[in-house]
């Protein structure tokens, strides 16, 4: 049935159609969902229909979150959590990771506090976006500084569609430059999340990413002891000297 057929709107305390109607718009298919949109509702805009009819347009929307921070900031926990919590709903979901990124496991995503989600590792955005099931409406991103700059319009596509994306990510490279598309990501995304690690050194607000062993590699990925979180006043990137390498992966 319908998802629109099986709803009275008449007297009905418009708190209570919300709840039902959310429910109710969680568990069905994303298909049923586009055919339950109601049709606008004219006459009072304070109504209780009035409210309905926009409260699910609204629930059928897409959007970006973004979840940004420095290394140990809890970035992949926030990002195992949300997702958990549409598992837990029965929302059908999706997570990705660059594959560049086998630092525990191939396919999942696994955060320094080894809480894990399951994840398909791809080489780029151009693949992620050809990954994405029509039933999904949840697409997670974990490590979304590895991706190319196309990440940014994948997202968007995607969030046009219909489907909830979050990106976790750094926002700065070690040397405190913006990383890959995550800024731009941030500036178009609903939400954003700036999350902050304890500093390493002081136990202040950890900001940065403090590479603390010398290094010719292109990406050292997160090997244990060669970064730190560090705040404003611990933070200097010429701490161990660097050649001046880019951090982002060749495309
Ligand atoms: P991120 O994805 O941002 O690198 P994770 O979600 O993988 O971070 O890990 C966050 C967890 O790392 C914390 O819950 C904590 O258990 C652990 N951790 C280790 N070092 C630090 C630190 N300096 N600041 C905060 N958390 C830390
Ligand atoms: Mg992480
Ligand atoms: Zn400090």
């Amino acid at each position: 049935m319908p998802v629109a057929e099986s709803v009275t709107l008449s007297d009905m305390p418009v708190s209570k159609v919300s709840e039902e109607r959310v429910r109710q718009i969680v568990q069905s298919d994303p298909a049923d969902r586009r055919l339950a949109r109601p049709p606008a509702v004219s006459g009072d805009p304070g109504s209780a229909a009035a409210t309905l009819a926009i409260m699910l347009q609204r629930a059928d929307q897409g959007w970006i979150e973004v979840i940004a921070g420095p290394m140990f900031s809890g970035k992949s926990e926030e990002l195992i959590r949300r997702i958990t919590r549409y598992h837990i709903a029965r929302v059908p979901t999706q997570t990705f990771k660059p594959t560049l990124d086998d630092r525990y496991a191939d396919t999942e995503v696994v955060s320094h506090s080894r809480l894990s989600t399951a994840a398909e590792p791809v080489p780029d955005s151009k693949t992620l976006l050809g990954s994405v099931a029509d039933r999904t409406v949840v697409v997670g991103i974990d490590e979304g500084q590895f991706f190319d700059q196309g990440l940014v319009r994948a997202a968007t596509l995607l969030a046009g569609a219909g489907k909830r994306v979050i990106v976790a990510g750094l926002d700065l490279d070690y040397r405190g430059h913006p990383f890959g598309p995550m800024p731009e990501l941030m500036l178009r995304a609903e939400y954003v999340t700036k999350s902050l690690a304890v500093c390493h050194r002081c136990g202040g607000p950890g900001l940065f990413t403090q590479r603390v062993v010398s290094s010719d590699e292109l990406v050292v990925l997160g090997a244990t002891g060669a970064y730190q979180a560090r705040c404003r006043r611990c933070y200097n990137p010429s701490e161990i000297p660097q050649q001046e390498l880019a951090l982002e992966p060749a495309t």
